[in-house]
């Protein structure tokens, strides 16, 4: 098992949308669980170069990476096992949400279209290459996706970001079935709704307010969900504490009955990310 406090000891680890919200949180947990090295991959360079240098130079590095670009998630990867030999971990966990409340009814596929790419085709590359520099380089690695309740519940509103989760699932499934037999584990975690740059900007609100927002919606008092809980849920999927883990869906809902049970989850869908 892993020594409890250094639990990727010597790991090299890439977390795409390493910038902000749950990613920057998972580099964050990862430096101080003693990855050697973690490269945050976004396309926010500013705010990604200064999470870097934050974390540490020769600790964590950024590189630019727009996960819609197959040709640069290659780079990424590449560049990632030339400069520090392997790849241990793929965090690929780069999402938005829709850029509109909008209904099967009046679908803008030029919005859907943009999203997909984000959220599914660049979900998908990055375990594509991530997993094929695993295997070229004989690494039984962890790659660990951020998917959502909205994976597991149908919504009354945001219709392609409930299908790109749903896809996001799929795609776990699918490679966990096939890469099982290199010795890489594939996983996702689901979060509830939480406060991030991405649901305060989404519904304009300050991130207390958007706490109150999802706070009664969960089960669980005494707790509100914080990136800190999520990557917790990575940490422990991308560690050897899951080594006979792989294909599941870790959600991290405060026992919320919205992502069970799509019914009452309807009462909630303004909120539901
Ligand atoms: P966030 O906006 O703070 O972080 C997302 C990061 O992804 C940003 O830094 C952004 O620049 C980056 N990104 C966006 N498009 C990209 C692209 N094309 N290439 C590379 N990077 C790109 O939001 P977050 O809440 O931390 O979201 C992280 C993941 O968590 C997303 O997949 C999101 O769908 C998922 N999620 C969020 C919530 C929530 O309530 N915040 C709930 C469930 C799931």
């Amino acid at each position: 098992m892993c020594n409890a406090k250094n639990k990727l000891e010597g790991k090299v680890a890439i977390i795409t949308g390493g910038a902000s919200g749950i990613g920057e949180t998972t580099a964050r947990l990862f430096a101080d669980h003693g990855a050697r090295m973690i490269v945050i991959a976004d396309i926010q360079d500013e705010l990604g170069r200064q999470v870097a240098t934050s974390i540490g130079v020769g600790k964590c590095h950024y590189v630019h990476c727009d996960v819609t670009n197959e040709c640069q998630v290659k780079a990424l990867v590449d560049s990632t096992v030339q400069n520090y030999g392997q790849l241990d971990i793929m965090f690929s966990n780069a999402g938005i949400l829709s850029s509109s409340d909008q209904t099967v009814l009046d679908l803008d596929f030029s919005a859907f279209d943009r999203l997909f790419a984000i959220n599914v085709r660049g979900m998908a590359a990055c375990v594509k290459h991530a997993a094929r520099v695993m295997v070229e380089g004989g690494v039984r690695g962890s790659i660990v996706c951020t998917a959502s309740v909205a994976g597991s519940c149908g919504g009354k509103r945001r219709t392609d970001y409930h299908m790109s989760k749903h896809a996001v699932i799929g795609l776990v499934r699918s490679a966990s079935v096939q890469l099982g037999v290199h010795g890489i584990r594939v996983n996702c975690v689901s979060p509830h709704g939480l406060a991030t740059p991405l649901t305060c900007h989404a519904y304009g609100m300050p991130a207390d307010e958007v706490e109150k927002l999802f706070e009664p919606q969960t089960p669980l008092e005494g707790v509100v969900l914080r990136a800190g809980h999520v990557a917790d849920a990575v940490l422990f999927l991308a560690c050897r504490d899951s080594e006979f883990v792989t294909g599941h869906d870790l959600v991290v809902d405060g026992g919320s009955p919205t992502a069970k049970q799509p019914i009452f989850y309807s009462r909630h869908i303004e909120t539901s990310d």
